[in-house]
């Protein structure tokens, strides 16, 4: 084939890809491994196929997923981690028997048809949903590293299960012992923390609400604000003496109790 090009389905997708992890290997076009595939350009000159590597830091088994899941128009099957899940099976996880067990790829196919005669809708440009997180990737798992990591290692300090060696965003034995152990606290059907899942982390948050819940009291909070002004109080005394008043024609006595209270006149 002299020249190809990519669907335009799988064009979108894979900007979706590199807008969150623009280091991402794609392949497109055939290699050893596909020798008839929807690496191969169809009869129309495109390829239909695209295989997605994690060294860009993507999330394998959550990128499968979110193909998966996503509804699209254009999406055929995905393989990933000797499962493969298809339109044509309702997009159920089935074991893939396939020489390559896709490990350390994803691949995505669109279209309808036979690999390498794919033919339908393989150019629709609806969006995937792979940016729907705004790029901010919440779960991760052993292997990882980064930020997200780091959040992890940082939550699990504060639910008591700090790992050895503290947050240093490095998802390494520690930090799955450590989730493992924080996951087991409130039971858990996971065999390792080697995964931080959906479940993992609702987990957690249970655990941190229940260590909240059975706390000791803590410190006194601050004064409240100022209540609204009492009743008026009681009548005062009386006060202060008021100046003398002008002097009387022939005053003999003045009386002085407080104040001016009487002038007798002889
Ligand atoms: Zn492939």
């Amino acid at each position: 084939m002299a020249s190809w090009r990519l669907a335009r389905s799988l064009e979108v997708l894979r900007d979706e890809i590199r807008a969150l992890h623009p280091g991402t290997t794609v392949w497109t076009i055939g290699d050893e491994a596909h020798v008839v595939s929807d690496h191969r350009p169809n009869a129309a000159g495109v390829v239909c196929a695209i295989d997605v590597l994690g060294d860009g830091g993507l999330d394998l088994a959550r990128f499968a997923e979110v193909v998966r899941t996503s509804g699209h128009p254009a999406a055929k099957y995905v393989i990933h981690a000797r499962r493969v899940a298809s339109a044509a099976y309702g997009w159920t996880w089935r074991t893939y028997t396939g020489s390559n067990p896709h490990t350390t790829h994803v691949h995505v196919s669109v279209g309808v048809g036979p690999d390498g005669r794919s033919t339908g809708p393989y150019d629709d440009t609806s969006p995937w949903g792979l940016a729907s997180t705004g790029g901010i990737e919440m779960f991760c798992k052993r292997g990882d590293k980064g930020p997200t990591v780091e959040a992890l290692q940082r939550l699990l300090a504060v639910a008591g299960h700090p790992p050895e060696g503290g947050a240093d965003g490095d998802y390494g034995p520690a930090t799955s012992r450590a989730l493992f152990a924080a996951r087991q606290e409130v039971g858990t059907q996971a065999t390792s923390g080697d995964e931080y899942t959906p479940a993992a982390y609702a987990q957690l948050f249970q655990l941190l609400a229940r260590k909240q819940g059975s706390g000791k009291q803590g410190e006194r909070g601050p004064a409240g604000p100022q209540g609204p002004a009492g009743p008026a109080g009681p009548r005062g005394e009386r006060g202060e003496p008021g100046p003398a008043g002008p002097p009387g024609a022939t005053p003999t006595r003045i009386a002085i109790t407080g104040e001016v209270v009487a002038v007798d006149r002889a």
